[in-house]
């Protein structure tokens, strides 16, 4: 928490794998933060008599909290598992949000504790979004305050701005009061759905994300990349580029898990996409030699601008999903000059 490096660390790091007719990859990146504190788990298939269940977790750290474990129980397991990391850190400081999808052959078990966040696509529209545990929001006040914390700054006390979380246990050491009753509960809320033919895929991710993007931009920007491409890696990668642009300053990670009615390659989509490509790079070479454009951060700059008059950009990604495209035509024409960016915020 606290401090930012000087430049954002764009390096991302990706993960895939497939088994129970799921196919998930993930991507994170640290960005502008000084260390990466997010974590996750994918399981495909669990061990017996759970083989047809899989498991994904993404965890957002604080404080150098580090989540190394988590059990296969539900609300229960995450009750036992604050108990078990209050005997290690106790004293310390820090603590992770979870948020995790269990999905059997029949139904969908979403938990979420803290403001990170599971939404599950079906049929082309965000159906379950969980729901972000916020000190500002109503539940969350009430039940700080009865603890006898108060809210400030939009955090726990002025301090944490998360209202639930594995660890943290300074703000757990009210002994009158329950486990899921302090300042910081570690309750999850736990939603469940059966599954239907037309769900498509869930997204996992933390609030480097969500604090940036809606569900809905990121489902609606994922659903339109599926119909273009199956380079995954790609997909989850340019949500992070999105995002970074955006202005998100935290630590990014997302989890994204194929469910068999997802959707595919369609012809028509992707000669639409080819033909935007072609425009953008055309678009691109017209700005560059009309403004006599020789620095990238200006280039996207007026890019964003023009934007608004260019149709069928990428839902919720707009023209920053088509940032190589730009990237290439400016490495065309100024092969030696770097195509970097610094000041996301006024880009
Ligand atoms: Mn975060």
């Amino acid at each position: 928490m606290g401090g930012f490096l000087e430049k954002p660390e764009t390096e991302k790091k990706v993960e895939q794998g497939s088994g129970n007719g799921l196919r998930y990859c993930l991507s994170s990146m640290q960005g502008w933060r000084l260390e990466m504190e997010d974590a996750h788990s994918a399981v495909c298939s669990l061990m017996e008599p759970f083989k047809d269940w899989a498991y994904f977790g993404v965890f957002d750290g604080h404080a150098k909290f580090s989540m190394l474990r988590f059990p296969e129980g539900i609300k229960e397991g995450f009750l036992q598992l604050d108990e078990d990391l209050r005997k290690v850190n106790n004293d310390k400081p820090g603590g992770s949000t979870a948020t995790c999808a269990f999905i059997s052959p029949d139904k969908i078990y979403l938990a979420n504790c803290g403001d990170s966040r599971a939404v599950i696509s079906r049929g082309g529209a965000t159906y379950i979004s969980t729901i972000d545990h916020k000190p500002f929001s109503n539940i969350e006040r009430d039940r700080i305050q009865k603890a006898g914390g108060s809210v400030m700054i939009k955090r726990v006390n002025g301090t944490l701005a998360v209202s639930r979380a594995l660890g943290d246990f300074d703000f757990k050491r009210d002994q009158s009061r329950s486990q899921v009753d302090q300042m910081v509960s570690p309750e999850p809320d736990v939603t469940v759905c059966d599954r239907l033919e037309s769900d498509e895929f869930i997204i996992i991710a933390c609030d480097g994300i969500w604090d940036v993007m809606s569900s809905s931009e990121v489902s609606e920007f994922i659903g339109s990349r599926l119909l273009v491409t199956k380079d995954i890696p790609m997909i989850v990668n340019s949500v992070m580029d999105i995002c970074l642009h955006r202005g998100s300053r935290d630590n990014m990670t997302l989890l994204l898990i194929l469910l068999p009615g997802a959707p595919t390659l369609d012809e028509d989509a992707i000669k639409a996409d080819r033909n935007l490509d072609k425009t953008i790079a055309q678009i691109t070479r017209e700005v560059i030699e009309k403004h006599e454009i020789n620095d990238f951060e200006v280039l996207m700059r007026l890019m964003k601008r023009m934007a608004i008059n260019i149709p069928n950009l990428p839902p919720g990604g707009g023209i920053y999903a088509k940032y190589y495209i730009i990237e290439q035509v400016f490495h065309e024409i100024f092969p030696d000059a770097p195509a970097e960016i610094y000041d996301f915020c006024n880009v």
